[in-house]
């Protein structure tokens, strides 16, 4: 039995579970909270409060104001209970406190920007070419949104879901990940503390081939937003089928980033190291292939290894550390085996790639660097989910581009350069949804995120992702 017990929220309420499973500390190895795995009634339930609420109740009438002012004030509310969910996510998941914290701040600024957001997004009068009509266009919500989400930045990933469904005046159920969904759990007091109508939002957690399955088969949901991997993505389209949910997919990277011979190299090196590194590399934007000009590889790959071995590795609600474990036994063991066969098949390990001295019990991997050599290598072509590098040399931007682009995914990139028409050309031939120059991984609510290929359909943040929320209906109007 586990100390911490966390409740599904359905309906307005924090419902007893009827099955629970144990949520382990991922630093520690050992079962630290009981969760409740929604079955299919809690499901069921969740789904028909979002619909009721959607059709009839104070949220169905809310004004867009009413509904902005109380995003806003949710957003106040993760800012104000930052210290506890940057804890609770650390505890559950393995990602380091500084990194929590820090992404906190900005879960908060999310909700703000979707509620101010919620009173400005405006219909449209059509000036048609005929007297005696008036037409006008109505977004309207456009229902019940199903929001599945993996455990890593859980809160984040759930931000830019439910902002902008919000605001548009849909109701919402979140499902967060079994594995470390205590942050989600744990805000949605914080929903119930805003005020949000019963219905509107609710949040459980349970396993992905039975609850999720349900949920996001459900006849009662109308779009699914989902966050996740590429073959649960292809699971949930063909659930989705039946019911003809209008469905988003913001899924995994193997993302490249370019180093030119010209750029700032030690400005260079820094970002590299945390682009793959931040969060034990668990992030879908992830730098996880490095493609540096040839003649300044061994310097660079040097300069890399030199801080990648003085990164700090520890308890992750540590504010020195600097590198956490992973967020699941069953990750380390996936990652320790495509390494082991990307260096029998050549690759050379420049450091890591064992698990480093100390931390014995919890699921900790060393930053990894491998001099590829080959781009087939499958520390090359697969998304690893953890602290490895694999490294490629190109002699011409034409072969850098190349080497970019050989890739079924395509969420974000990197290209460090000091020549401003270089860097023009490749954020041009990049087929990416994001490509940061002399920089890597900023974010904003301002700004649509989103992938080609492998890497997903549609976009979140920004302006936009409001209209992804909406249908449009047309009035006609015979005066
Ligand atoms: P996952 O696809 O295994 O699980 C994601 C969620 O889907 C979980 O909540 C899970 O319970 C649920 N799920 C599983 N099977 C389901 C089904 N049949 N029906 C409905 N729901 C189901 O992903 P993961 O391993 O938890 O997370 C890692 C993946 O997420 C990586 O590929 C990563 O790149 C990706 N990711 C993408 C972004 C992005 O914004 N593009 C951000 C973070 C993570």
């Amino acid at each position: 039995m586990t100390a911490a017990v966390f409740r599904n929220y359905i309906d307005g309420r924090f419902a007893e579970a009827a099955a629970t499973f144990d949520s382990v500390d991922p630093s520690t190895g050992a079962a630290w909270a009981t969760m409740p795995a929604a079955t299919a009634a809690d499901v069921d339930r969740a789904v028909e409060a979002a619909h009721r609420a959607l059709r009839t109740g104070p949220w169905a009438s809310m004004t867009a104001t009413a509904r902005g002012k109380l995003l806003v004030r949710l957003g106040d509310l993760v800012v104000a209970n930052a210290d506890r969910l940057a804890e609770l996510e650390t505890r559950d998941t393995g990602k380091i406190i500084r990194e929590t914290r820090a992404q906190i701040a900005y879960v908060g600024d999310y909700y703000r920007y979707y509620g101010g957001l919620a009173d400005k997004h405006e219909g449209a009068y059509v000036p048609i070419d005929k007297a005696d009509m008036e037409v006008t266009v109505r977004p309207e919500p456009i229902g019940v949104v199903a929001a599945v989400v993996p455990w890593n930045s859980q809160l984040f990933l759930s931000a830019v879901k439910l902002g902008p469904a919000l605001a548009a005046g849909c109701t919402v159920v979140l499902k967060a990940s079994e594995d470390g969904p205590a942050p989600l759990l744990a805000f949605a007091e914080l929903v119930h503390d805003a005020g949000f109508p019963a219905g509107s939002v609710n949040i459980l957690t349970g396993f992905g081939q039975d609850c999720g399955r349900r949920l996001t088969g459900h006849p009662l949901v109308a779009r699914v937003a989902f966050t996740g991997g590429p073959s649960t993505a292809r699971e949930i389209v063909r659930n989705t089928a039946e019911n003809l949910a209008y469905t988003t997919l913001e899924l995994g990277g193997k993302s490249p980033v370019v180093v030119f011979a010209d750029a700032d190299l030690d400005s260079a090196a820094n970002a590299v190291v945390a682009g793959i590194f931040a969060a034990s590399g668990q992030s879908c934007v992830a730098g996880s292939r490095l493609l540096v000009e040839r003649s300044v590889k061994e310097a660079f790959l040097d300069s890399l290894k030199r801080k990648a071995e003085t990164i700090t590795i520890g308890d992750p609600q540590d504010p020195a550390t600097e590198m956490g474990p992973l967020a699941t036994v069953r990750q380390r063991e996936r990652i320790e085996a495509i390494v082991a066969e990307s260096l029998a098949k050549g690759g050379k390990l420049v450091t890591g790639g064992k698990r480093p001295d100390g931390g014995a019990s919890g699921f900790y991997y060393a930053p990894t660097i491998i001099d590829a050599g080959s781009p087939d290598l499958p520390c090359v072509r697969e998304e690893l989910f953890g602290p490895v590098l694999s490294v490629l040399p190109f002699d011409t931007e034409a072969e850098a581009l190349t080497l970019a682009n050989d890739t079924p995914f395509g969420l974000a990139s990197g290209v460090f350069t000091t020549n401003l028409g270089k860097a023009h050309r490749m954020a041009r031939g990049i087929h990416a949804g994001v490509v940061w120059i002399n920089t890597y991984r900023a974010v904003s609510p301002l700004v649509p995120f989103g992938g080609y290929g492998l890497s997903g359909l549609g976009r979140e943040g920004g302006l936009d992702a409001i209209r992804d929320y909406t249908r449009s209906k047309s009035v006609w109007i015979r005066t």
